[in-house]
């Protein structure tokens, strides 16, 4: 049954591809289906990180053991986004994808940079309507009422011992829910790729086929060496088991450009594929899904260079550093939803007093590089449930 579900996920791959280039600009036909399993994983995402993040507090006891998941999975995610924003910094100077281009800008899609100062940024995970925050679904709002109102939750003991049952009614409802939208992940995949293969001309992908390259090449050297050690090293677990496992989300991922809207496949795949435990996913997921995105910060530090090198602007070390400590923030900061990365991307370029008129360039191609990068970003946030996971088992085994 598995093997099979991968074969549709190929197969789907395949024929979007052929069915893209053969109906061309016409392939937006096949839209509609894409934008129908959009809709359906996303309207379980609310409900589903409300419930299992409450689930995950509630089952993990005591506050101890919450600030030590925390501080576990908030650590391992800004070590391997600083990692990954050092990767896309080198491949890009090796590669120089920002030299040679012979594309003119298109004034329009120069965006505005202004982006929330830090505070701001910091002081709105407080959400001051939570209600607000489920209809709007802030994810980082609804994670942080749901961590306090697990804690109410165990604080109140006895009493509250009914809205905890529902609240784990409810997880189980969402995971079920889940496993059934999850049947329609190949035809998702198929309806959504489609028309972007249709779409995307070699002419628009050619002239800056070098960025697209680096971006690549930085993405695949993170996954294989930087996720694989931590694999084998923190989690115990062989990579290509992982890289087996983790596949129906990570091709959600690619296809989507949304690290939150994989997030029900990438849990499940997770607990169901990778053993890792729902108390774990469910903590660690969510709050990966929007705040720890090293594709976004692989591309981050690649298109500052590119655009340092189109402008040949010369970046000191300092800079460097910079644009490692602004990147790192602008990939937390980024939401997980298609282009969001690009957004904050003004965030860094402001930072080192770039030009943003890059950005315009990049904006033709950006969908193929967000492909990468979420695919990249949803690894990463499975690999760290992986670690985690591992970690907190060697703990049990001693105690
Ligand atoms: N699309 C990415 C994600 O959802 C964010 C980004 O644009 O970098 O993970």
């Amino acid at each position: 049954m598995k093997k099979s579900f991968l074969w549709q996920i190929l197969a789907a791959f395949v024929l979007a591809i052929i069915v893209g280039l053969i109906l061309g600009d016409r392939a937006t036909y096949v839209q509609p289906i894409g934008d129908l399993f959009l809709r359906l994983i996303k309207f379980i995402i609310v409900p589903l990180i409300l419930a299992t993040i409450i689930v995950g507090v509630t089952n993990a006891g005591n506050m101890k053991k919450l600030g030590r998941l925390g501080s576990k999975t908030i650590g391992y995610y800004l070590t391997t986004s600083f990692i990954a924003i050092a990767i896309g910094l080198m491949v890009a100077i090796v590669l120089s994808p920002g030299t040679g281009i012979d594309v003119s800008l298109d004034e329009e899609k120069i965006p505005s940079g202004e982006t929330q100062p830090v505070v701001e940024t910091l002081l709105n995970i407080v959400p001051t309507n939570p209600i607000e925050s489920l209809a709007t679904a802030n994810v980082l709002q609804i994670i942080f009422f749901a961590i306090f109102l697990g804690v109410g939750i165990t604080l109140v003991g006895e009493k509250a011992a009914p809205v905890q049952r529902f609240f784990e009614g409810l997880a189980e409802v969402m995971y079920k829910l889940t496993s059934v939208i999850m049947m329609f992940v190949p035809l998702g995949i198929f309806g959504l790729l489609t028309p972007i293969v249709g779409e995307y001309g070699l002419d628009v992908l050619m002239p800056l086929m070098k960025l697209i390259l680096a971006v690549l090449i930085a993405c695949v050297l993170h996954i294989l060496i930087i996720y694989s050690i931590a694999l084998k090293s923190l989690g115990k677990m062989s990579p290509l088991h992982f890289f087996k496992g983790i596949l129906p989300a990570t091709t959600v991922a690619f296809t989507t450009c949304s690290s939150s809207g994989t997030l029900p496949v990438t849990m499940k795949n997770t607990q169901e594929n990778l053993g890792v435990s729902k108390e774990t996913s469910s903590f660690v997921l969510p709050l990966g899904a929007t705040i720890n995105m090293d594709g976004t910060a692989i591309y981050q530090g690649v298109a500052v260079v590119f655009t340092a090198q189109y402008f040949g602007v010369d970046l000191s070390i300092s800079q460097f550093l910079m644009v490692a400590l602004v990147a790192t923030l602008a990939s937390i900061g980024a939401a997980g939803v298609p282009g969001a990365g690009m957004v904050m991307l003004t965030m860094t370029l402001t930072a080192v007093n770039l030009p943003l008129d890059a950005i315009a360039l990049i904006a033709g191609i950006d969908r193929i590089l967000d492909m990468m990068r979420t695919a990249t970003n949803v690894m990463g946030d499975a690999t760290a449930s992986v670690v985690v996971e591992q970690s907190e088992k060697k703990r049990e085994a001693v105690a």
